[in-house]
């Protein structure tokens, strides 16, 4: 018998078209490995005789180990009932409001960049609104992230460094031992909530006839399209990697188009909206 290593506790699930599984604990990076070994894992004791030393080495890395004192977390995903009508219920707001914004690009228009400068204020009244209603939206965005990503136990720690560091930050790859729909609400809720504001911003508009809404129409356009440059680490990108259940995308072959995509949507980001606002300025 070999020394008996006792971890801190992990979670982890088989990964849907692979026979491997998915394990991770607080703040570590995912492992991915045979069903075996992350059943050993999760048990909490791992025989060291039996473990390769790459292993051994990553749990130390990520200070997996159980020591005196320790405090920890439960990792496990919120299922109560209210969160899970909250869950269902942004994602239902989120789709109808993906339908009224597509709908208002024939009924309205598509708010580019010259949008972004509205006529019936001055230069500096306007750049003060488009910079405190970006930062203001920003933060709603990055506190669904937070929100949609807290596990049954809450924890003040994690969420300062959630707040800080954004969504995809190790302190919550946690979330892919999580069901597909837990996982998809922890990356999608800050781009669902930004279609839901979009889409209200756009009936107020359509309602009101006031131009002055396209200049934050426009904020929230860029925010969406920004987020589908596959070839950063974006939502849009998360989002592809939660849907194909593949933790390391970025090193499959598929990637490749995804990434074209993503330069082309860059492309689109500069001639429609950083162009025509850098134009609407110095007119
Ligand atoms: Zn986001």
């Amino acid at each position: 018998m070999g020394k008996v290593l006792r971890l801190k506790p992990m979670i982890g699930r088989e990964l849907a078209n692979s026979e491997e599984w998915v394990v991770v604990g607080e703040n570590s990076f995912p492992f991915v490995v045979e069903k075996e070994l992350a059943e050993q894992l999760m048990s909490g004791e791992l025989n060291k005789s039996e473990i390769n030393h790459e292993i051994i080495d990553f749990i130390n890395d990520e200070k997996l180990l159980l020591s005196e004192g320790n405090q920890f977390i439960s990792l496990v995903e919120n299922n109560k009932l209210s969160f899970r009508i909250v869950q269902r219920g942004i994602f239902t707001l989120g789709v109808l409001s993906f339908v009224i914004v597509i709908i208002s690009v024939f009924l309205l228009d598509i708010p580019t960049g010259n949008k972004l400068i509205y006529d019936g204020l001055s230069l500096p009244v306007n750049l003060v609104i488009l910079v405190v209603f970006s930062t203001v939206t920003t933060f709603f965005h990055e506190l669904m992230h937070y929100f949609f990503s807290q596990p049954m136990q809450t924890s003040k720690r994690v969420l300062h460094f959630h707040l800080l560091k954004g969504v995809a930050s190790v302190e919550m790859s946690y979330i892919w031992a999580w069901s597909f729909f837990a996982r998809l609400m922890a990356i999608f809720s800050g781009i669902l909530l930004d279609l839901i504001l979009l889409a209200i911003l756009t009936v107020i508009q359509y309602i009101s006839q006031n131009l002055f809404f396209e200049l934050l129409r426009s904020v929230l356009w860029v925010r969406i399209i920004w987020q589908f440059q596959f070839q950063k680490s974006y939502d849009g990108f998360l989002l592809i990697s939660i849907l194909k259940d593949d933790l390391f995308f970025n090193e499959n072959r598929k990637y490749q188009f995804y990434k074209w995509i993503g330069r082309f949507i860059t492309l689109l980001l500069v001639v429609f909206w950083a162009l025509p606002f850098i134009f609407a300025i110095i007119r």
